[in-house]
């Protein structure tokens, strides 16, 4: 595909609106100073976007982080005379440390906690603020010096008004940047349980604090620029209100959309100022009457628009991914020799509560082969895939790949090894499309940094990431669908989604979980030509399926488990003649 990407080059009109429209004839101050209120805001909203609308974190403490941006500046630059200008890097690092610090701890919980987490140290910040000497207490810190561009200071509005504005689409732009690389994927996985992203190698919890100090950079960004904006800081803007106010920006203007967080970050600047003029007309007096009326707005919005209203008006396409086919092959890892033991597992036991979901099950798994585990509903076979995964802990017992204890490790560093599956119950991202799912397999062969995520540096990176996951999806017949979103397919095609994102991790051992549930007859021969075929390249495979026939096709041998036990081993052939496994499993479905 040579064609332009005209979409792609919205930056360069933006940018030109920036530094234009401010000074248009005959615009009135006050329209300017509304924009700069509405440009800081949607920066830190922007940020809420990367956190709260696809990280799935709630915080209740971005006005704060701005306020430490906004302090790092007016100390740094008043009381020790640096230029405005070195206060941004300072501040941003004086944020990201802050965060790091926070967001470490924070992470950690898991939802309604950590929002609460969030209050507590946004809390605290904002009391040690108004009480230290350093930052003037209450009354903050006045006379805090303007920006300059070759001497001359940007006192006017509308001066700062391009500054704001050209740092906005910097902001746009690289978070654009960061959701379209490795590790953006990443994040937005996260909304698809961290259980799926972790089974692909990616470090959930590193993520989630990717995602928690990138919001704050960005909001202790919008400090730096409301600092020399004002000129003045002092606590009242850095803490709970205004931070729900973001949240709000946020909402409303659609969670997990980047141009939302401009909508949400105008509509509330606008209604703000209008109220602050209304309200005290209506109820005769002064009073911060305007929270009550956010706090309706918000649970009006939660109820009619939980999506936020971008959505609404933009009609939303997962973006398109062209595919380089010139792409350099990713390296491939070698493959052991075909008949070598290759997973033991002993003795594996797992009990839920007063359950045995796992009974001391015992078998091995050579090299090349494609084993069969199979047995009625609930006698275990997921579980197992969970123990063997580092989905799942045993209660005791352990496993061993290509001879090395795989028992304690988690489930990405599993992964790592060369072990992939898919899930009976099916978990792809359902806001992302069919070849972003299958490129996050091939997490763990990228390498590219966050960094290089947000400075287009990863290009050349990603695209072969792309052209394997477009190998993946073309073997497994599903190419045509790669730009649609994921969980638009039918059920049985998602199952094949998962297959082809399992390849991309280059896998030694394939796990699959019922794949050819909901498939048709056709649909199931094409599958078991594929299979075949991922054998054929040395790859091992441990199937669970109920259709029989398309097991016995298949398979080399079998392990009939019922009730967490196993109850019989052996060639497929075999199997199907034991008695007890007559009764127990074929027999009841005949
Ligand atoms: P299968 O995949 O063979 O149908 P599973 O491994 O899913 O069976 O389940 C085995 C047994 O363990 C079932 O009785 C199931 O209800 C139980 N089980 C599975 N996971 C859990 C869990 N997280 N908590 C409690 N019980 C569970
Ligand atoms: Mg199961």
């Amino acid at each position: 595909m040579t064609r332009p990407d005209l979409a792609k080059l919205w930056p360069l009109p933006a940018l030109a609106i920036a530094a234009l429209l401010p000074w248009l004839p005959g615009l009135p101050a006050f329209w300017v100073t509304l924009a700069n209120y509405t440009g800081i805001s949607a920066i830190v909203a922007i940020g809420l976007v990367v956190l709260t609308g696809i990280g799935g974190m709630t915080s209740f403490g971005q006005a704060t982080l701005l306020g430490l941006g906004a302090y790092t500046t007016a100390v740094l630059s008043k009381d020790y005379g640096l230029s405005p200008w070195l206060g941004l890097p300072a501040g941003l690092i004086i944020t990201a440390a802050g965060a790091t610090l926070l967001g470490a701890i924070t992470v950690r919980l898991s939802g309604h906690y950590l929002a609460l987490g969030t209050i507590a140290w946004s809390v605290g910040l904002y009391y040690t603020f108004a009480n230290m000497d350093l930052v003037g207490r209450n009354d903050g810190i006045n006379g805090i010096p303007p920006l300059e561009i070759a001497g001359h200071p940007l006192l006017d509005s509308r001066a700062m008004a391009t500054v704001i504005w050209i740092g906005v689409i910097l902001a746009a732009l690289i978070t654009n940047n960061l959701l379209d690389s490795r590790a953006g994927r990443a994040i937005r996985a996260l909304k698809g349980g961290t259980i799926a992203a972790a089974s692909f190698g990616v470090n959930t919890a590193r993520t989630r604090l990717l995602a928690f100090v990138y919001a704050a950079v960005l909001a202790g960004f919008a400090g730096w620029l409301y600092a020399h904006l004002q000129r003045s800081v002092n606590p009242t803007p850095f803490g709970f209100y205004p931070s729900i106010q973001y949240l709000l920006m946020t909402v409303i203007g659609g969670a997990a959309h980047v141009p939302g967080a401009l909508l949400g970050a105008a509509l509330v600047t606008l209604v703000n100022d209008r109220l602050q003029d209304l309200l005290p007309r209506l109820f005769g007096a002064r009073g911060n009457y305007e929270t009550i009326v956010f706090g309706t707005l918000l649970i009006a919005a939660l109820q009619w628009a939980p999506n936020g209203l971008w959505p609404l008006i933009a009609r939303l396409r997962p973006r398109r991914h062209p595919i380089a086919t010139n792409a350099a092959k990713l390296p491939a890892r070698p493959m052991p020799a075909p008949g070598t033991p290759l997973l033991e597992v002993v003795a594996l036991r797992r009990t839920f509560g007063g359950l045995v979901a796992v009974n001391d099950i015992a078998f091995t798994l050579n090299a090349g082969e494609i084993l069969g585990l199979i047995g009625p509903n609930g006698a275990g076979k997921s579980t197992t895939f969970n123990l063997i995964t580092g989905t799942d802990t045993p209660t005791a017992g352990h496993v061993r790949f290509q001879g090395h204890p795989i028992t304690a490790l988690p489930a990405r560093a599993i992964a790592a090894l060369g072990i992939a599956r898919t899930f009976q119950h099916v978990k792809l991202v359902p806001t992302m499309s069919v070849i972003e799912n299958v490129a996050i397999g091939a997490h763990l062969r990228g390498h590219a940094s966050p960094l290089a995520g947000l400075l287009r540096l990863d290009r050349a990176e990603d695209a072969r990431l792309y052209a394997e996951a477009a190998r993946q999806l073309a073997r497994a017949g599903l190419l045509a669908e790669a730009d649609r979103p994921a969980t638009s397919l039918p059920l049985g095609q998602q199952r094949i989604v998962e297959i082809a994102r399992a390849l991309c991790l280059d896998p030694v051992l394939l796990l699959l979980d019922e794949p050819a549930a909901g498939l048709r007859h056709a649909e199931k021969a094409e599958l078991a030509t594929l299979l075949r075929r991922i054998r054929a390249e040395g790859v091992t495979i441990l199937l669970v399926e109920h259709d029989m026939e398309f097991v016995m096709g298949l398979v080399d041998r079998l392990v009939v488990m019922d009730f967490g036990t196993k109850l019989a081993e052996g060639p497929a052939a075999t199997v199907r003649q034991d008695p007890q496994v007559i009764e127990a499993y074929l027999g009841s479905i005949e």
